[in-house]
């Protein structure tokens, strides 16, 4: 039913654009190259199912999707799953659709491994941290300072203090 070409997961609806079939369950492990800033710990994995809806198809299923990345202040390496509802209507070709939003499978088939990458990209956290209050690292020598304080001075020069600077320096 379902078939792996060059690592992408083709999936067969062709019986039910036909509708020889009604439905079709659908559990797929898919690859997709992680080039967009995180690890997969494993691949991607679709599980739900493809109905014929009379007219259309529709492939309703959930994206789990568990990586690896790094806290953005302090670079702790965090593990992250992400559950993605996927609803997607599939239709044999756009004519008498209301709508472009429809899958059109080539050949019968519907790749799932960039289905599973738009959404991944569409759904990933913009920014990844170990914590909210995380403290991140210390500009001067790299500690972490969630771990306490390193002692370092890491006053931001503020212009309006200049002028105290001067002060200080005469005493
Ligand atoms: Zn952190
Ligand atoms: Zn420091």
């Amino acid at each position: 039913m379902e078939q792996t070409v060059n690592n992408r997961y083709l999936l067969d609806v062709s019986d039910l654009l036909r509708g020889d079939r009604r439905e079709l369950d659908v559990d797929a492990t898919v690859e997709v190259s992680d080039d967009m800033g995180i690890t997969f710990i494993e691949s991607p994995r679709i599980t739900g199912k493809a109905v014929n809806m009379s007219g259309y198809i529709e492939l309703s299923a959930k994206l789990i999707v568990k990586y690896e990345t790094v806290c953005d202040r302090c670079l702790k390496e965090l593990e992250r799953e992400m559950v993605l509802d996927i609803k997607c209507p599939i239709a044999e070709s756009l004519e008498n659709m209301d709508n472009d939003e429809y899958l059109i499978p080539e050949n019968g088939l519907i790749d799932l491994s960039e289905l599973a990458r738009e959404n991944i990209i569409l759904n990933l956290p913009l920014s990844h941290l170990c914590d909210e209050n995380c403290k991140g690292l210390c500009t001067k020598c790299g500690a972490d300072l969630n771990h306490g304080d390193c002692g370092c001075v890491r006053v931001e020069k503020d212009p309006r203090w200049s002028a105290l600077e001067h002060f200080f320096d005469e005493d």
